[in-house]
């Protein structure tokens, strides 16, 4: 791995790359192998950070594609601007956010990073750099969006920023009894909100299975603070809260889990209205715990979500079910809901998506995974591939129908393959005749 400064680094590492290719490498918060790149390059894009222009009238904002979404908002939310699209941790640079074409809580409204951006430079094998904008070069545009580092180094990206009153969401909490309860207010009323997102215990059983806490809100603006917090309604400085030491063993075991759960829904208010919270608590809260991974000990734990059409709310059940009967202890599963996406390989697609953290190891997970991969590709939905390690790939072409277009776009833009990963390899994505391969 490689850290380089600026381009003629970029250019220097490039010269001396092997057969294995290169791949850039963001702040490695993807959770399997797609910016990993064993026996070949890795330019870690990090040091290679920096806004370059904020206009602040109008909420435009380029950047360095290894800037991370932390350095930003310290930017520009005391000057009343946020992200429009941010994932769940702020550790993540631009880069990394395009090359997965990230979602948020607001997916069903405001749809993905790639449709809020004016436009990026795209760095080819050859050393030309292209200038990117959907309305230009829609076919770059939108195999890069979610294009997994695969098509070119992105080096600088504009975006279109959201204004806001205050650096405070105002929130409203509700307990759903249910998976149905639960997926039924979340039809009826997310429009009515920019962010919404469900915690599900997915230990529950019986009658309570899939029950959870549904939390949504928009910006708060100034009149809706309390007066404390209207004299500075933009302050903005996040902490971290503690920090996980290496060596924990695994704390979340199933007992500790079920605990767990059953504390989270039961402290969960029935019925809360605008609740004024900052920022960081509502959309980073894991953010707060340096190292919160190592609480699943030296083995580690397994991400996996998926997206289903709506009408297919069945497959969210089923898993659901096989989660809480299986014996998985997840103490981490959310449930949103999306809007159509924009890139060849983007994730989200119209309808409920699920993510779920598991411990490693666990008996069985291979499989139920495995189980739940299928239904989730014969309902017409695909599972993401920032969190993926396992996949079938065979499953690759139902799950993404713009895969062969999103190939012969690759090979437009890098004829040789000089940009490989780890998931490039395994899931066959370089293969042309990958499909023929297959049947
Ligand atoms: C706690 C947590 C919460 C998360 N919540 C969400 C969420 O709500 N929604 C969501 O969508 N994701 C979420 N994620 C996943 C995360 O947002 C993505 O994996 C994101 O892409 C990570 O960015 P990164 O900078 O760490 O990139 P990396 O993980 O290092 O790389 C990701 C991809 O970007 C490519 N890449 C990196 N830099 C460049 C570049 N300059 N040019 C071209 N390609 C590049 C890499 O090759 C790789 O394919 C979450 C992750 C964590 C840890």
């Amino acid at each position: 791995m490689v850290r380089p400064r600026d381009a003629a680094d970029v250019a220097t590492a490039l010269g001396a790359m092997g057969a294995r290719g290169a791949i850039a490498r963001g702040l490695g918060r993807s959770y399997g192998d797609v910016a990993q790149n064993g026996g070949g390059l890795v330019l870690d894009m990090t040091a290679q950070r920096g806004i370059e222009r904020f206009d602040e009238d109008e909420g435009i904002l380029a950047a360095l594609a290894g800037t991370s979404i932390d350095d930003i908002l310290r930017a520009i939310v005391p000057r009343g601007w946020f992200l429009p699209v941010t994932p769940g941790t702020r550790f993540v640079t631009l880069g990394g956010a395009i090359a997965n074409d990230v979602h948020g809580k607001n997916h069903h409204g405001d749809g993905s990073l790639g449709d809020h951006l004016v436009g990026f430079e795209l760095l080819l094998p050859d050393g030309q750099v292209r200038q990117v904008a959907l309305a230009s070069d829609p076919e770059t545009y939108e195999a890069t969006l979610g294009g997994l580092g695969l098509t070119g180094i992105i080096v600088r990206a504009t975006v279109r920023l959201l204004p806001i009153g205050t650096s405070w969401t105002r929130v409203d909490t509700e307990r759903a009894v249910d998976l149905e309860d639960l997926m039924g207010r979340m039809a009826s009323d997310d429009h009515r909100y920019r962010y919404s997102v469900a915690w599900v215990d997915c230990l529950a059983r019986g009658r309570s299975l899939g029950r959870g806490v549904l939390t949504r809100g928009d910006h708060a603006t100034r009149e809706e603070l309390p007066s404390a917090l209207a004299r500075d309604p933009l302050v903005y400085s996040p902490r971290m809260l503690a920090s996980v030491p290496p060596g924990v063993p695994n704390v979340v075991t199933r007992a500790a889990a079920r605990s767990f759960n059953e504390v989270w829904f039961r402290k969960a208010p029935r019925e809360e209205r605008g609740r004024i919270t900052s920022l960081t608590s509502f959309f980073y809260p894991l953010d707060a715990i340096a190292d919160w991974n190592r609480l699943y000990g030296r083995r580690g734990f397994v991400q996996h979500q998926f997206v289903v059409p709506f009408g297919q709310e069945r497959v969210v059940e089923t898993a659901v079910e096989l989660l809480s009967s299986g014996g998985s202890a997840s103490f981490l599963a959310v449930l949103k809901r999306f809007g159509p996406g924009r890139g060849m390989l983007s994730f989200p697609a119209p309808g409920w998506t699920l993510a779920l953290d598991l411990p490693a190891g666990q008996p069985g997970l291979a499989q139920l995974l495995d189980r739940i991969d299928r239904l989730v590709a014969e309902a017409g939905g695909r599972v993401y591939l920032a969190k993926d390690a396992r996949l079938n790939p065979a499953l690759l072409p139902d799950m993404y129908p713009d895969l062969d277009r999103w190939m012969d776009a690759r090979e437009r833009l890098d004829p040789g393959h000089a940009w490989r990963s780890d998931l490039e390899r395994r899931l066959g994505l370089g293969a042309r005749q990958r499909k023929d391969a297959l049947t």
